[in-house]
């Protein structure tokens, strides 16, 4: 078949929007083991959950067989606010390359919060709202899910609470400010506002904080103020599906030119967007329709696939949140903080840890100092500024376009950009100075990290 000619942009019609989820977990045959009740060790049940998130979204998080979840109306008619994103073709990247590559793009930076958070912020909001929950708290590392997050309680009128990481609320003072304007509460974690907050700060003075220790003050709050819930941007299965709409998107697109992925990349913090990235076509592979090569990309700093273990462990470094089984640096694992880049969760999402550890996806973990340089390279011939986190992709899909052009393969690359980078400025200032520099965690760090494992029989 000959393709047809291909814009630049390719976008899809209001018609060709997506009307559900896909939830990746009704095609694995084998599912990620249970979450677990921290207190009794057993499996989570929907009542244990229902103090922590909304009912909807237990349901969603539990529900394991149903392939495809209806977008309510009121969640769609939000989305057309900023969807769809556009899938690029990298032409100009192709030539900076020289590469007999095809590379594409999916943004999700085009909207105020700059990221792809925005797509399970709007759906968790709404269901707080349908449900009647008149107070939400979370936290932020980076500050992109806070961002989203307020922007949508302030369009369905939900007062928020934000924990931010301490050391990102010192690094970008201006996406606190955009917080605020949307009406969020920002408290620089860890606080003196909780009790685990002050127990923290007790045993680690100084602490420039870490997203387990905001998520535990988040849940924390949660728990303490009448009638209030806690949402998550990343790790849960719940986000992973909501996030689905963007690889459902892509996969419209592509189909629209007959173009066929062979590999598709994306970068790696809780996994929320790779998951969402990849949903569709790892169906694809798993049902046996077709075959793609998935690639997640971590920081060498904090590289909880490629060198953490596949283990229980909790979501935050209180301890207060379900066990999950994942990959993960034990929750008390803390990024050094000359790590800009972002993705500084310890753990990954149960799905996409499981499809790692079955073989179905690899891993890669790449420096700071090489993820800047793509992101440069990338700024200057695509023209869009990128997010460190979103150059980790970059930085992977460029190596894999130039082993291309060494083979003289002509492989067709998707890759997800998750964001823009406006508010990472402290980081590429580092990296424009020279001043930047790349921490490896060494073995030892590591492994005194994993003897604090929680040991589950
Ligand atoms: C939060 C974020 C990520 C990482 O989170 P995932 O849950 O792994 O997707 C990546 N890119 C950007 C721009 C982000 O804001």
């Amino acid at each position: 078949m000959k393709k047809k000619p291909i814009p630049t942009k390719i976008y899809l019609t209001e018609d060709e929007m997506p009307k559900s989820w896909y939830n990746l977990r009704a095609d694995m045959k084998e599912k990620h083991e249970p979450f677990l009740n921290p207190a009794t060790l057993k499996e989570v049940t929907a009542e244990d959950l229902g103090h922590i998130f909304c009912d909807e979204l237990v349901k969603q998080e539990l529900d394991q067989t149903t392939r495809y979840i209806e977008i309510p109306e009121g969640i769609r008619d939000f989305y057309k606010m900023f969807r769809p994103s556009p899938l690029v073709r990298a032409y100009w990247l192709e030539k900076e390359l020289d590469t007999p590559a095809e590379i594409y793009y999916k943004f999700e930076g085009n909207n105020t919060s700059g990221s792809h958070k925005l797509n399970s912020a709007v759906a968790q909001v709404y269901y707080a709202k349908q449900q009647g929950i008149t107070h939400l708290t979370t936290e932020t590392g980076a500050g992109q899910w806070g961002t989203a997050l307020a922007m949508a309680c302030a369009f369905y009128k939900i007062p928020l609470d934000v924990y931010m990481v301490k050391v990102s609320s010192e690094q970008k003072p201006f996406r606190r400010e955009v917080m605020r304007t949307y009406g969020a509460n920002v408290i620089p974690s860890p606080s003196d506002t909780t009790t685990i907050g002050r127990k923290i700060l007790e045993e680690f003075p100084g602490t420039g904080g870490s997203l387990g220790c905001a998520i535990s003050e988040a849940v924390e709050c949660a728990m303490t103020v009448p009638n209030s819930r806690y949402v998550l941007g990343s790790v849960l299965d719940q986000v992973v599906l909501h996030q689905s709409i963007i690889g459902l998107e892509c996969q419209t697109a592509l189909k629209k030119y007959g173009v066929k992925p062979d590999i598709i990349i994306g970068c790696a913090g809780g996994g929320s967007n790779l998951g969402g990235l990849i949903a569709p076509f790892m169906g694809e592979k798993l049902t046996g329709k077709a075959d793609y090569r998935f690639i997640a990309v971590e920081p060498a700093s904090c590289p909880s696939l490629t060198r953490g273990v596949y283990r229980y462990d909790f979501c935050d470094t209180g301890k207060m949140t379900p066990l999950a089984k994942m990959y993960t640096l034990g929750s008390n694992f803390m990024p050094s903080s000359n790590h800009a880049g972002g993705l500084r969760y310890h753990g990954m999402s149960p799905i996409l840890s499981k499809l790692y550890h079955d073989g179905y996806m690899e891993a890669v973990s790449v420096e700071q100092t090489k993820v800047f340089e793509a992101a440069e390279r990338f700024a200057k011939c695509e023209g869009i500024l990128p997010a460190p986190e979103s150059s980790h992709a970059i930085k992977a899909t460029i190596d894999e376009a130039l082993k291309c052009k060494e083979s003289g393969e002509k492989k067709v690359i998707l890759f997800g950009l998750t964001g823009t980078g406006y508010f990472d400025l402290t980081a590429y200032k580092a990296y424009n100075d020279g001043t930047m520099s790349d921490y490896i965690p060494s073995d030892e760090e590591l492994k005194k990290s994993f003897d604090t494992l929680p040991v589950i029989e």
